[in-house]
C-alpha cells in the first residue's frame, strides 16, 4: 500500500490487502521475504493478504516478454535482467511470500483479441491452472506460517518462531489469529484460487468457468476484464461466469473498479474485488466523494473551508479543509498523497460496508439507486 502506514489501514477497517508478486520477486526478492518470516511479519500486517500470480505485471511492465507453453520469459523493468515465470515458479514465489490467498498463474491476454486467439489463451490458462494446483498442493506446507499437525497448538498464525523470541519486532498484534489443530486443514495453509479467462466471448468465459470449477479450487477469480472494453461488456462477461461459479465459494473479479461499479458487481454476486484506482487516483489528486469525483488541485478549492467530502467521517475529512489539501497537492508535499489516499480508502471501505449492510438487510436497491456515478 503506497503512502499509508499499516496501523491506519487497520483503523480504516481494511480486512485484506494485496501484495504484488512481480514487484516483491524483483525487490526485495521472495527468498529474503521468506527469511524475514513471510510477508505478514516482514510488513507487520496480521490481517489477510492476497498475492497475485505475477502474470499481470509481467504483461504490463516488463520488457521483451515471450510466452511459451512452459511459461513467460521477460526482462526486469528495473535492471533488464532475464527471468522466467512458470506456473510452478509463481507458486513457489507466492508460497515463500506466505499470502493467505494465492492466485493461479494465468495468461493475461491482449485486448482486443480474435476468438481463436482467446480460445488458445483460455486453453493454456487451464493447463497452467492444473500445473499451478499440482505444485501448490505439493508445497503449500512450506509457507512460512503453515501449521502442521505436529506443532504446538498455541503457536501463532504468523510465523510461530516469533512467539518464542523476545525482540520488539516480534510483538504479536492483538488481532493475530491463533490457529489450533482442531481447525480445518484449509485455514492452516494458504488457499489457491483459480482464474477464469476467455476474453470478451461469453461462451468461452462459460467454458473456462466450467473447466476451472472441475479442477476444484476453494475460490474463483474472473480475470482479464476492465482492459479497455465497455462497462456493459464487463458486466455481460461477469454475469455469464457467475451463472457457473459455485455460490458458496468466494467469487473475485480482478482489477475493478469505480465505486458505483463495485456496488453493481457486489449486487450481482461478486464477493471480492481489487483495484489500484483509489490509491493511484489519490496520488494524482483525484478524490472520490459522496458528491462525485473531484480534482483537488482545481483552483476553485483554493479557499474552500469545507472537508473533502461533507458526508465522510474519516480522519482526513474530520480534520483538514479542501483548501489545505489543495495547497499540499500543488506544492508537491508528500503529505498530499498520504491524506488523499487515506480519504479514498475510507470512501471505498465505507462503500463496501454499506454493501454488506444492505446484503444483511436483504435489500440492495437503495444502495444501487443511491450510488454516485463517476464516469
Ligand atoms: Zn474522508
Amino acid at each position: 500500500m503506497k503512502a499509508v502506514p499499516q496501523d491506519i489501514l487497520e483503523d480504516l477497517g481494511a480486512q485484506i490487502i494485496l501484495g504484488n508478486t512481480y514487484h516483491l520477486y524483483l525487490r526485495p526478492g521472495h527468498e529474503l521475504v521468506r527469511k524475514m518470516g513471510g510477508l505478514h511479519k516482514f510488513m507487520s500486517w496480521e490481517r489477510a493478504l492476497l498475492t497475485d500470480s505475477g502474470g499481470f505485471q509481467v504483461f504490463s511492465l516488463s520488457e521483451l516478454r515471450k510466452v511459451k507453453e512452459e511459461g513467460v520469459s521477460f526482462r526486469s523493468h528495473l535492471d533488464g535482467t532475464s527471468h522466467l515465470f512458470t506456473p510452478e515458479r509463481s507458486m513457489e514465489i507466492q508460497i515463500a511470500l506466505g499470502a493467505d490467498i494465492v492466485m493461479a498463474f494465468d495468461e493475461c491476454m491482449e485486448h482486443p483479441a480474435e476468438r481463436e486467439r482467446a480460445r488458445a489463451s483460455m486453453e493454456m490458462t487451464l493447463r497452467w491452472a492444473k500445473r499451478s494446483k499440482d505444485y501448490f498442493e505439493a508445497h503449500k506446507h512450506e509457507c512460512p506460517w503453515a501449521i502442521t499437525s505436529s506443532e504446538n497448538q498455541t503457536h501463532n498464525h504468523r510465523g510461530h518462531e516469533g512467539t518464542q523470541r523476545e525482540s520488539a519486532s516480534d510483538t504479536v498484534h492483538p488481532t493475530a489469529a491463533v490457529l489450533h489443530d482442531s481447525m480445518p486443514e484449509s485455514i492452516k495453509t494458504p488457499a489457491l484460487f483459480g482464474i477464469v479467462q476467455g476474453g470478451m466471448y461469453a461462451d468461452l468465459r462459460r467454458e473456462s468457468a466450467e473447466r476451472t470449477v472441475e479442477l476444484d479450487f476453494p475460490g474463483y477469480a474472473i480475470g482479464g476484464l476492465s482492459v479497455g472494453e465497455s462497462r456493459a461488456k464487463t458486466m455481460d462477461m461477469i454475469a455469464a461466469v457467475l451463472e457457473i461459479l459455485p455460490k458458496d465459494k468466494p467469487r473475485y473479479v480482478m482489477g475493478v473498479g469505480y465505486p458505483e461499479e463495485i456496488v453493481q458487481y457486489a449486487a450481482m454476486g461478486v464477493d471480492m474485488m481489487d483495484c489500484v484506482l483509489p490509491t493511484r487516483a489519490a496520488r494524482h489528486g483525484l478524490l472520490f466523494t459522496s458528491e462525485g469525483r473531484i480534482n483537488i488541485k482545481n483552483a476553485r478549492f483554493a479557499q474552500d473551508q469545507g472537508p473533502a467530502d461533507p458526508k465522510c467521517a474519516c480522519r482526513v475529512c474530520s480534520r483538514y479543509t479542501r483548501a489545505y489539501l489543495r495547497h499540499l497537492f500543488v506544492s508537491a508535499e508528500p503529505l498530499a498523497g498520504v491524506l488523499n489516499t487515506v480519504h479514498n480508502l475510507a470512501f471505498y471501505l465505507d462503500t463496501m460496508r454499506s454493501v454488506r449492510h444492505a446484503i444483511t438487510l436483504g435489500d440492495l436497491s437503495g444502495i444501487l439507486s443511491g450510488s454516485v456515478s463517476f464516469t
